[in-house]
């Protein structure tokens, strides 16, 4: 999959592109993340890429000059471009899973204020937020979209991992862990995990799963609980005794 990330601080990006499983992913070719300094594109004599805003207020707006450029060099029209906004609808599992389908994305990052709506309007660009909460520029969201959907590309986690098993997108929240020792300062792992009954661990760790859902998020909890005709006979018994705590 290729990523086409639009910046003025493409430095920031090694935290992705050479760094842990996403930077191996790289390395191994099954993702491609194309850094494009908006500011080589700028026309103006000092290379800028932002002006005060019209209509007056705090700040500066990023200018729509280098980012059509930018844009124009790599084609953008036929792609998926997204803008990192916290105006945008919030990044979540469904989000995810229809970016990834894409082989070629297009991320605009923000700064400063913002940048020029025209740019929104003529790339029809969608705007995903990554919270409600403001940061000071779209580089971090846009790592963290690059991080969720570079998870789903097959081969990136290595089979022995996969996504489906996980807090959130198993319609759980996922289990307590726990690794060696057995014993660490005085404190015992759960008996059941260390005997090597499968069975047995695996009803375990649902039940676990499904009381940490139940406490935390009652709203998945709810979800959840219209699953029980895909249960096993052992499952839906854990699941009775939880629902009636
Ligand atoms: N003035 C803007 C916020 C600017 S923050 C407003 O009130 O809406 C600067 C840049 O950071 C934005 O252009 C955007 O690209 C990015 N950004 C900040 N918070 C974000 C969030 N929660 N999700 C995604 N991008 C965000």
């Amino acid at each position: 999959m290729k990523i086409n990330v639009l910046t003025l601080f493409p430095e920031m990006f090694t935290a992705v592109t050479e760094t842990s499983i996403l930077g191996k992913a790289v390395e191994q070719g099954l993702l491609d993340v194309n850094l494009i300094n908006i500011r080589d594109f700028s026309k103006d004599k000092h290379h800028k890429a932002d002006d005060t805003p019209f209509g007056g207020g705090p700040g500066m707006v990023m200018t729509a000059q280098p980012i059509f450029d930018a844009l124009d060099s790599i084609d953008a029209h036929n792609k998926k471009a997204i803008y990192m906004s916290p105006r945008g609808a919030v990044l979540n599992q469904q989000k995810i899973e229809e970016l990834v389908e894409a082989e070629e994305l297009v991320i605009l990052c923000g700064h400063y204020e913002g940048v020029d709506q025209r740019v929104l309007d003529h790339w029809n660009m969608e705007e995903i937020s990554i919270g409600d909460y403001i940061l000071t520029g779209g580089e971090l969201p846009a790592m963290v979209l690059i991080d969720s959907v570079a998870r789903f590309i097959p081969e990136v986690l290595g089979n022995h991992q996969s996504t489906s098993d996980e807090s959130i997108y198993s319609g759980l929240l996922e289990c307590n862990q726990y690794t060696k020792p057995r014993n660490y300062a005085g404190l015992d792992v759960p008996e059941v995990l260390t005997n090597g009954n499968h069975k047995l661990i695996h009803l375990w760790q649902y039940e676990n799963a499904l009381e940490l859902t139940k406490e935390r998020r009652p709203d998945l909890w709810q979800k959840y609980l219209e699953k029980e005709k895909e249960l096993t006979k052992d499952e839906k018994k854990i699941l009775e005794k939880v629902a009636a705590k």
